[in-house]
């Protein structure tokens, strides 16, 4: 059984993606051409945006802004430390300090209480500058962002939503990648809109910051194509992955839809025997992972081998919060600093998840479970 099936989603669209390959090959239109446009438009009208600016990866998609806002030494990000690590690594690459903020304890998403002590602490430390909150859509759910762009506007900072795993999803009526100034997603193969290599997109309404975007995209380039006016960065998407993103748009929402009912079996068949995922009532989620708490780290162990001998992959996103990881030592931070991430990063683990699981694979693989 695969983890993620791109296989079967491949054979679903394979003429269309075959037609495509050819048409651009045959136009050696590589770099810049219309498909990236097209999809532009598509990404910026499906998620409610003015703006959409494609890149080369998620990654990209959040360094990006931050770049156009400069910040940079001396500057704090908040952001959760329950994520993958190039949340953080756009902060540290810019030369600011990600500042870390435990997760709320049933979405795993950021804490706004957690999220305004962390502001009030720092603005008293008086060593850094509070300038930007880079909240996650962690597994595909919407981060709490009533709570906090009320935050945001109180203490006058960006807010940057990192939907590389939300993209699709919905809160109170709105789609993911429509909040804060800007947002970012990712198109890598394994997120729920993904590409064929590596690819990004950051989101927006304000023209002029469009502008920088696009400067940054291609070198930091002005009018002039040979003065540049800024430091930028090679962060082109290209058009064959434009094109197979332009494909995948056509199934997408049929894809969500089929998640969503793949997460309601999984939920319904595993809740007396396990914590399965929390979706408030106004909120979809697009399912980038399926992930459950067992009882302990031992217990969880115990489940992802006995899955692993039916041949069931599982995977833990995330075995190690960032505050503890080798590359952030510097920070300071120390184990029981975030005791609700801590804890969770010790008893999550994720089960398959992808539109085209059968209801047989799902009760197979809720009966080796329970
Ligand atoms: C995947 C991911 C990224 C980075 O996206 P890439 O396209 O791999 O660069 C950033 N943030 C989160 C939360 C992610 O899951």
């Amino acid at each position: 059984m695969q983890f993620i099936d791109l296989k079967r989603q491949y054979a679903r669209i394979e003429n269309e993606i075959q037609n495509g390959f050819k048409r651009i090959c045959e136009s050696v239109q590589f770099i810049m051409g219309s498909d990236v446009y097209q999809l532009e438009e598509l990404l910026a009208e499906y998620v409610g945006r003015k703006y959409c600016l494609s890149c080369s990866s998620g990654t990209d998609a959040l360094l990006i802004p931050l770049m156009a806002w400069g910040i940079g030494k001396g500057d704090a990000v908040f952001t959760t430390p329950f994520t993958f690590v190039a949340t953080s690594e756009v902060v540290v690459l810019t030369g600011a300090t990600p500042v870390f903020v435990d997760i709320d304890k049933n979405t795993f998403n950021i804490s706004p209480t957690s999220l305004e002590i962390a502001i009030e602490k720092t603005i008293r430390e008086g060593k850094l500058i509070p300038r930007a909150i880079i909240p996650v859509d962690l597994f595909g759910l919407p981060a709490d962002y009533d709570e906090i762009i009320r935050i945001a506007n109180k203490y006058n900072l960006m807010v940057l939503e990192d939907a590389a795993q939300g993209f699709g999803g919905v809160y109170k009526g709105k789609r993911a990648c429509s909040f804060g100034e800007v947002a970012a997603t990712s198109f890598f193969p394994a997120k729920p809109l993904g590409c064929y290599g590596d690819g990004g997109a950051v989101f927006t309404d304000d023209e002029s910051l469009l502008d920088i975007f696009k400067s940054i995209r291609i070198h930091g380039q002005g009018s002039d194509k040979y003065d540049n006016i800024r430091t930028g960065i090679n962060g082109r998407l290209d058009s064959l992955q434009a094109m197979v993103l332009i494909e995948k748009m056509k199934i997408f929402d049929d894809e969500l839809e089929k998640r969503n009912k793949v997460a309601k079996k999984y939920s319904e068949l595993l809740k007396n025997k396990l914590v399965v995922p929390y979706i408030p009532n106004d909120c979809v989620s697009s399912w980038a992972q399926f992930s459950v708490l067992a009882e302990n780290s031992w217990h969880r162990s115990e489940l992802q081998q006995k899955l692993k001998e039916n041949d069931i992959p599982t995977a833990i996103y995330y075995p190690i919060p960032l505050h503890l990881q080798t590359a952030y030592k510097e920070l300071g931070y120390k184990i029981g600093d975030f005791p609700v991430t801590e804890e969770i990063a010790s008893r999550i683990f994720s089960l398959p998840m992808h539109p085209y699981l059968s209801d047989e694979e799902i009760e197979f693989i809720c009966s080796k479970i329970n």
